[in-house]
């Protein structure tokens, strides 16, 4: 009886050591991809793919608000990873044929603005209420 109790402590202590490790390495994953810029513009290109398929109302009224336009710096086609679709000229070999709807709709919101910033790039398309707001969050987030 004794070694069974024994047996089931030492399984139920394993059980908890595997959970708590497990939600350790989440954490970590989760942290690294907050942190990392390569986290980040896949998390980028995964809400893009997902906005321009479950979400085209706010994609149509984002791209309704949106200004300036497009300096065809090709940074966006670098997010991530070059897109083999990109020439060495900066052309896009499915322009105007079998082009990705999110790379049409891009940039859809301020969000997408500041990872081409964060790429080292400055896109020619701007949200001004909410270029205002992420400056207003900052400021206070500072002050
Ligand atoms: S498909 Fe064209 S627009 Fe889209 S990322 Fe590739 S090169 Fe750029
Ligand atoms: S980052 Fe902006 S400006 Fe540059 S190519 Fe893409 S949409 Fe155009």
């Amino acid at each position: 009886m004794k070694a069974v109790t024994y047996s089931l402590h030492r399984r139920f202590v394993g059980l908890v050591d595997f959970i708590s490790f497990c939600y350790r390495l989440l954490c970590s994953v989760r942290t690294g991809c907050a942190n990392s810029r390569v986290g980040l513009h896949f998390i980028g290109k995964a809400r893009r793919l997902l906005l321009v398929h479950y979400r085209k109302d706010y994609v149509r009224r984002q791209l309704s608000e949106r200004q300036g336009a497009c300096r065809q710096c090709g940074i966006c086609c670098n997010l991530l990873f070059t897109c083999p679709m990109l020439t060495n000229e900066g052309r896009c070999l499915a322009y105007g044929t079998c082009r990705p709807q999110a790379c049409k709709v891009f940039p859809v919101d301020q969000r997408d603005v500041e990872e081409v910033r964060l790429a080292g790039g400055q896109c020619g398309y701007c949200f001004k209420e909410q270029e205002q707001e992420q400056e207003q969050r900052q400021e206070l987030g500072g002050g």
